[in-house]
């Protein structure tokens, strides 16, 4: 069975348990018969429901009325800014979100974790032949600079991996172009952004082991109004580390025609360096749990983003979202069984230090569930889930998420949690990524038109109401919401 008709069919299942108890109808008793035989099924019990639903409505009015998670995000994105691990912006972003965080009551803390240090310097990249015409760049992510004079050299322009290899003889001492188009989003496939992606990660190791000496890549979005979108890359020990950039659309669109009629040559100067790592924090809040305050819901996002924009969507959004989704429940007085933890981690966009450093620093606390929210302030839909195979435990989540049903939120699907939980995650938690409508996410993602003017302060509430209920549930369900019967490794 596809996944897609396994989510069907629990939800399916979910929706009858949520509706009210199905009447039974009996078949026609035969005349001669005692009582009527009753064969309908049982009905579906639905504690969750039962127990959450008037709790959990008032949670979704609360949130749904409250833009403290805008008038926070506001202040994230308009004076402080885009926060790059190592940048002064992260730093102040840490210290606004733990004051942010205590004035609204909550017991704060920060925990150090150091950070790379990478910084962009001056960047310019232009074609000079066949025609002389100024290119918008934005340099990857932890490349190394050009020497000073910069690299002039002709263009290889590929589509993907293979035409890459066919033409290994070409490449050798040229720019290669990755000029590879991101799928448009669709409603069942989501966005193409995966697909893309590993040429921007692993473009420069592929083209330097055939004696590239810098590589452009086609900006990874679906739409572009010629804004270049940058991004993590990465070096390999043994291959040599040559520079690496993103073009927008246009630029590659402009440069593959020209070099389909003949040669096409680039200059490219990039001022790119790595410091030496930086100190940086997590920043973590609790609303400490009334039964078994030992047990731990984590609710997180990012507080970095890339050197560019506001990083609002990704993850300004996320970060909002957490923490007023926390002071939310604080402000309605709902103290669950267990404690619910805001984690805001530093650097995810290139590092996952934050990530890999609360796993080690808290590994051993008993997680019952890991939130994260990385996709954007849009409209939620419902959450992406690890269960570990536990199917009891997926059917009980099913019934929680029916408690959104009035964000529409109320879709599940076995899919990975987001990138700082998932240390904790793949080590056998629960992990729960926020999903959302997120259509027009990879057109801003990563550019300078990731801005505060993006984000409409209602839908971002409704993120907030969703995770708060999540949360919520997931702290004071009894038995616990937990990953308990993880399915059977496959024999060997
Ligand atoms: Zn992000």
């Amino acid at each position: 069975m596809s996944r897609g008709g396994w989510v069907a069919l629990l939800l399916v299942a979910a929706c009858h348990g949520a509706a009210p108890a199905p009447v039974a109808v009996a078949p026609p008793a035969p005349s001669d018969a005692g009582p009527p035989i009753v064969d309908a099924p049982p009905a579906v019990p639905t504690p969750i429901l039962d127990a959450y639903r008037a709790t959990a409505d008032q949670i979704i009015a609360h949130a749904r009325a409250d833009r403290g998670a805008f008038t926070k995000l506001a202040f994230l994105t308009d004076h402080i800014g885009h926060r790059l691990a190592g940048s002064p912006q992260l730093d102040q972003a840490i210290a606004w979100a733990k004051d942010a965080l205590a004035a609204d009551g909550h017991a704060v803390t920060t925990e150090p974790v150091m950070v790379p240090h990478w910084q962009r310097g001056a960047e310019r990249a232009q074609l000079v032949a066949p025609i002389a015409r100024e290119l918008v760049m934005l340099g990857l992510g932890g490349s190394v600079g050009t020497p000073p004079g910069g690299i002039t050299a002709p263009v290889v322009v590929v589509h993907g991996w293979d035409e890459l290899a066919a033409r290994a003889a070409d490449v050798k001492g040229a720019i290669v172009l990755y000029d590879v188009a991101m799928p448009a989003w669709t409603e069942a496939h989501g966005s193409g952004y995966g697909d893309v992606v590993p040429f921007r990660v692993a473009g420069a190791i592929a083209a330097a082991k055939l004696g590239a000496v810098a590589v452009l890549m086609r900006s990874v979005t679906a739409h572009s109004l010629r804004s270049p979108h940058t991004g993590a890359m990465r070096y390999v020990d043994g291959v040599p580390r040559i520079p690496a950039a993103a073009i927008t659309v246009e630029d590659a669109a402009l440069i593959a025609r020209l070099a389909a009629a003949g040669p096409v040559r680039v200059a490219l100067t990039m001022g790119a360096r790595s410091l030496p790592e930086a100190p940086s924090a997590n920043v973590i809040a609790e609303l400490r749990g009334r039964e078994r305050p030992d047990e731990i819901v984590v609710i997180g996002a990012h507080l970095d983003s890339w050197d560019v924009g506001q990083g609002a969507h990704d993850d300004g959004a996320g970060v909002v979202h957490v923490m007023q989704a926390l002071t939310t429940l604080r402000a309605l007085g709902l103290t669950p069984r267990r404690t619910i933890r805001v984690v805001l981690f530093t650097n995810e966009e290139n590092g996952l230090r934050g990530g890999k450093g609360y796993a080690a620093a808290h590994g051993g606390d008993h997680h019952v569930a890991l939130l994260e929210t990385d996709n954007g302030g849009f409209a939620p839909r419902g959450f992406r889930i690890q269960t570990h195979g536990d199917v009891a435990l997926r059917a009980r989540l099913d019934e929680a998420a029916q408690l959104l049903a009035p964000l529409g939120a109320t879709t599940l699907e076995e899919d990975d949690a987001d990138a700082d939980v998932s240390p904790l995650v793949e080590a056998g938690a629960l992990g729960l990524g926020l999903a959302v409508d997120g259509r027009t996410y990879f057109d801003v993602h990563h550019t300078a038109a990731d801005t505060l003017d993006k984000v409409d302060p209602q839908v971002l509430a409704d993120g907030v109401a969703a995770i708060a209920v999540m949360a919520y549930v997931l702290a004071d369900a009894e038995p616990a919401l937990a990953v308990t019967a993880p399915a059977a490794a496959p024999a060997p």
